[in-house]
């Protein structure tokens, strides 16, 4: 019986970073162990191009595994038991893993599966299937071969010094360990589509921060938390970061006072966007990011989201802009987001709703209507009042 439980982690898209490979992997490992900080005494190391993590039997092994399937750059995770490197050895602990899986899960028939990692190792891999197949045929009476649909596939991973035994793997999301790509500032609301779109990017190695605008009184204190406890479930994924809170009040007040009705809502986003991009200037963020989303509403037409961009110089990074509304809210699900995002709290930009946005702005017209604001002194006073809330991972 293995003292430790142990499990196997394999690295999607780093495995195949060439020269930069022991970085990825560096700060794979890192991340691993950073998310399983504070469940116990457990391992983890880089070994054969492989990640392994062992951890004492007291650990809660769903939770682990849980934490380790949360980190970017994880392709899967199996449940492992390990052997010395020769038959007998392997063939006793498999012997051992069918016969627990028989008593807890009934499991009738099998197949091996068998790898030679290990080119050294004197059998060849169909011979250990055969082999080892053998010996679990023996030592569990009651199961039978089954080539084409076994109850259970049993892996073989024979390797240098120790060989392992496993059967299923967990999946985890793939993508790139966070760090590997800079920082991006995402603009996030309370809704369904900017945490995923923050997710999105953090997936492919980025470190988040966040800005969220409210409209204080007209929006209430919990719709602020219910954007906290979104940034929170985000940072479940990517780490512990800032939230710089901003109203934007002040400057939807002078917009409805100056400026045609119409117009407001793609006013009001030129403005989040020129301080999103001043925040993300003073925060080291080399590009924003949005949950915006092609044709989704008025203000994000093909014209609106080039008027909108127009305003900043930083990229905008729009991971959902292709994206079936179906297909982001099965995401949001699968990440957890979606309970939270439903919750009926308002938002600033349904304060001051115009009846009837313009849907294909002009540049010039909007433009014009601007210049009868103080727009550097809005922006710098909004930026000026800004509040930051840090958000730590559940
Ligand atoms: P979401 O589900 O993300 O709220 P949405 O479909 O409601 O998106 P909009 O309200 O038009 O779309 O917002 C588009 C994007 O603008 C959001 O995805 C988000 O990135 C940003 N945004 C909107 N409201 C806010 C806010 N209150 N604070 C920060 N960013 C916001
Ligand atoms: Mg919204």
């Amino acid at each position: 019986m293995n003292e430790q439980n142990i499990f196997i982690v394999r690295c999607g898209e780093v495995a195949l970073k060439g020269m930069n490979k022991p970085y990825f992997e560096r700060m794979l490992v890192d991340r691993i162990r950073s998310n399983v900080k504070g469940l116990g005494n457990v391992d983890v190391k880089r070994q054969e191009g492989l990640i392994f993590v062992r951890a004492d039997k007291d650990v809660d092994t769903d939770i682990l595994v849980r934490q380790i399937a949360k980190v970017f750059g994880v392709a899967s995770i199996s449940p492992a038991v390990e052997a010395p490197s020769n038959l007998d050895d392997i063939g006793e602990e498999a012997v051992k893993y069918m016969m627990n899986l028989i008593e807890t899960k009934g499991v009738k028939t099998f197949k091996v599966e068998a790898k030679r990692a290990d080119k050294n190792f004197p059998v060849k891999s169909p011979d250990i299937g055969r082999i080892i197949g053998a010996k679990v045929l023996i030592g569990c009476k009651v199961l039978k071969v089954d080539v084409h649909n076994p109850d259970v596939l049993l892996y073989v991973d024979v390797r240098a010094d120790r060989s392992y035994i496993y059967q299923d793997k967990i999946a985890g999301f793939g993508g790139l360990p966070l760090g590997t790509n800079g920082k991006g500032m995402v603009l996030l609301s309370g809704g369904i589509d900017s945490p995923v779109a923050a997710w999105m990017m953090a997936k492919r190695g980025m470190v988040i921060e966040a800005v969220h605008f409210h409209s204080y009184p007209y929006t209430s204190q919990r719709a602020q938390e219910k954007v906290e406890d979104l940034a929170r479930i985000v940072a479940s994924y990517c780490g512990n970061f800032k939230m710089h809170v901003v109203n934007l009040l002040p400057i939807q007040e002078q917009i409805v006072q100056n400026c045609p009705e119409e117009e407001t809502t793609i006013l009001v986003r030129r403005f989040m966007m020129r301080i999103a991009e001043r925040i993300a200037e003073n925060n080291k963020a080399m590009m924003l990011i949005t949950g915006e989303n092609l044709g989704q509403v008025a203000s994000q037409t093909a014209e609106a989201l080039v008027v909108t961009d127009n305003v900043v110089k930083m990229p905008v990074m729009r991971p959902l802009i292709a994206m079936d509304k179906i297909d982001i809210m099965d995401k949001a699900q699968e990440i957890g987001t979606f309970e939270t995002s439903i919750q009926p709290y308002e938002d600033c930009c349904t304060v001051f709703l115009p009846k009837h946005p313009t849907t294909k702005p002009k540049l010039a017209r909007i433009e014009e209507s601007e210049s009868k604001l103080d727009v550097e002194g809005l922006v710098a006073a909004a930026v000026a009042a800004e509040e930051i809330v840090q958000i730590r991972q559940k």
